[in-house]
């Protein structure tokens, strides 16, 4: 392990943590917004509070679904820092910078070959 690889993986779980924490706290929010359903005791789809109970939990599950797959992006980063192929843009095999890295830890492909 080089100096480069244990920053990227420091960096990589420091975000996996930050990703982990959003989901717990997106996954009581749901908890919260099921309880207070259930608390109006909403049974009617054309409730106005119960639209906003429906538009509410899609939200936070659109939330979820996005951590989810930061956080597989993340634990595949990993997994390339165990390979020894982390920071390697996958199109031209070129070291990714590690200013683009810093900001975009996951990041899979150079500048150049991004989008
Ligand atoms: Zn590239």
């Amino acid at each position: 392990m080089t100096q480069r690889t244990d920053a990227a993986r420091a960096r990589l779980l420091a975000r996996l943590a930050e990703v982990e924490a959003r989901l717990e706290a997106q996954r009581r929010a749901v908890e919260g917004i099921v309880e207070s359903a259930r608390d109006a005791n909403v049974d009617d789809e054309h409730d106005p509070e119960g639209a906003t109970l429906a538009w509410e939990r899609q939200q936070a599950a659109a939330l979820a679904t996005g951590a989810q797959a930061e956080r597989r992006e993340l634990l595949a980063a990993l997994d390339r820092v165990a390979a020894g192929t982390y920071g390697v843009c996958e199109v031209c095999g070129r070291p990714i910078a590690d200013a683009r890295l810093e900001v975009r830890p996951a990041a899979t492909r150079c500048v150049e070959h991004a989008g």
